[in-house]
């Protein structure tokens, strides 16, 4: 069953010394790697929590328009997708470029979500 209720980072406003979210969550849902904080155990998040959104700083944690993405195996959340696509309902390329601004996305797999999230912009 796929999770419908954890956290994601705005990559924008997260700040890269801050440990804040990673030392408060009790269930362990958020890593470091290499100096960027990712949602790295969507699954551990209990739904209906939502105490990290509260102490984070910079207010880049979201519960809102969140969605799971499932890329060999691996679910990723990506934060601000259906504002991007309200945006800019006809151009994909727009789209994606307003998805990237918002979410930190790792290289090995930059091709792989790119198709994954046109996938979701084409359905
Ligand atoms: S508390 Fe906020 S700013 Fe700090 S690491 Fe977590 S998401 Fe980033
Ligand atoms: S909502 Fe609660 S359980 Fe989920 S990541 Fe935040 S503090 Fe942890």
């Amino acid at each position: 069953m796929t999770k419908d209720w954890f956290p994601t980072i705005d990559s924008g406003r997260c700040k890269k010394d801050c440990y804040i979210c990673i030392n408060f969550c009790p269930h362990k849902v958020y890593a470091k790697e290499k100096n960027i904080t990712l949602v790295s155990k969507p699954d551990k998040c209990i739904s209906g929590c939502n105490n990290c959104k509260k102490i984070c700083p910079e207010k880049a944690i979201s519960f809102i328009s969140a969605r799971q993405i499932d890329i060999d195996g691996m679910k990723i959340g990506i934060n601000g997708l259906d504002d991007a696509f309200s945006k800019y309902p006809d151009n994909f390329d727009a789209a994606y470029e307003e998805i990237k601004k918002h979410n930190y996305i790792p290289k090995d797999i930059e091709n792989k979500f790119r198709e994954a999230v046109r996938m979701e912009f084409d359905r």
